[in-house]
């Protein structure tokens, strides 16, 4: 097996998992090609079935040597029709088209909308947007039983597509009886992260939180106006943060969506909280094996950006070319990464340092790796703290996280620049270096002569105490002498 290569970039891959992908060859694949994590979508596939790809995925782990993310994705109070007969239809352009809750699979005349709640509110004139708005319905009737709409633009409609319906308040709770159902699930499979759909409210999260009982890392999806408008506290309360443009763009206008991505993405770096950006990154690739000019530019733009993650959905879920997919996605980061330009341009952000050591620890290792050479940042943490807060900074060299917790380690794999390595606790100063040369020689960080820059708290093992600042050089013959 060819030896495993640092990824020779700092923004981190989320591919989404599906029938295109979940064999662990593919898996493997993925991986190989610049997947550092792996998103389990809870709103498609039965438990059964998760629980292999969760399988596969820790198999992999273990066969690499290295942590791998997996972030089960809860489907929230999301709207879908039920399924067809032949799996889709056609719905004619100004046809008419009926949702009902007639649980029989659907055809070209109507489907069962399998949400009561919805019977109850909507009202003649509302709209109902299909598949990421592709299909747009108005409400023509509206009985305690049947919703009559007019297509006002038709298409294909396939098995559980998603419907928003942006006129109406839907009285949902933000778990549904499905979502805790597949939490309790995933924190039994030990996924690393819980995503959140359709968070409306911080009081969401807190519910999240409340259920999820200590365990794991919460990422809020922004895909309602409502979150928007309380984004700051939505942050506060999460460890990390999607930019959902999927439904967001459905939910708002399409054109609004852009400069939200950035102040997004903006205010979650501030706050140094990992963010992904999501959605149709290379949509074309679902069914081609080459992205489009526009495809690239928005992946590339991402990057430039500074977000941690960008996101593959359905080109590795069910599309025809998903490592290709990952293949491309990781080329256009890697461009982007060795322009001149990012540095500045990723930069751009002020993300003054809070006033703690830590922090003033962390805006130091970036101003020292501008000012020498340094061929990383290891940083010693058991809860990933400081290694936030030094990706924060987004310094020009890798982060190596090292840290005595796999479920640090893999949390991590959502983090900008960090590279999670799991070692045994240290006791001294002197472990402390001579382990950090030796992970960063074993695992491509430096060579003979190379300067780390070491970061970690004295006493050890106590959370919150960074205060402790070392450059090192690479002597090359740690290695030998330290054997493992
Ligand atoms: P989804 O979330 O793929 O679970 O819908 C992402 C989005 O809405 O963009
Ligand atoms: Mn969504």
């Amino acid at each position: 097996m060819a030896k495993l290569e640092p990824r020779a970039r700092k923004v981190k891959i989320l591919a989404t998992v599906g029938p295109a992908s979940r064999d662990p060859d593919m898996l493997r694949k993925l991986f190989r090609a610049g997947a550092d994590a792996f998103r389990v979508n809870m709103s498609h596939g039965e438990h059964a079935v998760h629980a292999e790809t969760i399988a596969a995925i820790r198999a992999m782990e273990k066969e690499m040597g290295r942590p791998i993310t997996i972030l089960a994705d809860l489907q929230g109070p999301k709207l879908r029709v039920g399924q067809f007969k032949d799996g889709k239809a056609v719905i004619r352009h100004s046809g008419h088209f009926t949702l009902d809750r007639d649980p029989t699979p659907g055809d070209e005349t109507r489907v069962c909308l399998p949400h009561p709640e919805l019977f109850g509110i909507l009202e003649k004139g509302q709209r109902l947007l299909i598949n990421d708005g592709k299909i747009r319905l108005r409400v023509i009737e509206a009985s305690p039983d049947k919703i009559l709409c007019s297509a006002e633009v038709g298409g294909v409609i396939s098995d559980r597509k998603g419907v928003n319906v942006p006129d109406a308040e839907v009285p949902i709770p933000a778990l549904t009886e499905k979502d805790r159902r597949d939490l309790g699930f995933a924190i039994e499979q030990g996924v690393d992260w819980i995503g959140l759909s359709f968070v409306q409210r911080p009081e969401d999260l807190a519910e999240a939180r409340r259920l999820m009982g200590g365990y794991g890392a919460l990422c809020a999806k922004i895909e309602k106006p409502m979150a928007v408008r309380r984004l700051a506290e939505i942050i506060e309360m999460s460890d990390g943060i999607m930019v959902a443009r999927g439904d967001l763009g459905v939910e708002l206008n399409p054109e609004e969506v852009p400069p939200l991505q950035k102040k997004i993405v903006n205010d979650a770096r501030k706050a140094g909280k990992p963010v992904i950006v999501a959605t149709q990154m290379l949509e074309s690739m679902i069914e081609s094996p080459a992205p489009t000019r526009a495809e690239v530019s928005d992946v590339a733009n991402a990057v430039y950006d500074g977000a941690d993650v960008v996101m593959l959905s359905a080109e590795t879920a069910a599309g025809e070319w998903p490592e290709e997919a990952v293949t491309i996605m990781d080329r256009i980061a890697q461009q982007v990464e060795r322009d001149e330009g990012y540095k500045a341009r990723v930069r751009f952000l002020d993300t003054p340092p809070d006033a703690t050591t830590a922090d003033a620890l962390a805006h130091s290792c970036m101003t020292i790796a501008d000012t020498v050479p340094i061929s990383a940042i290891v940083v010693f943490t058991g809860s990933g703290s400081t290694a936030r807060r030094v990706a924060r900074e987004r310094p020009s060299v890798p982060v190596l996280v090292l840290t005595p917790s796999s479920k640090t380690a893999r949390r991590v794999g959502l983090l900008w620049g960090a590279h999670a390595v799991t070692t045994k606790d240290i006791g001294s100063f002197e472990e402390m270096i001579a382990k950090g040369k030796r992970m960063a020689l074993r695992h491509g960080f430096g060579q003979a002569g190379s300067k780390l820059i070491a970061l970690a708290g004295v006493p050890f093992g106590t959370p919150g105490s960074t205060n402790l600042l070392h450059v090192v050089t690479l002597s090359g013959n740690e290695l030998d002498r330290h054997g493992g």
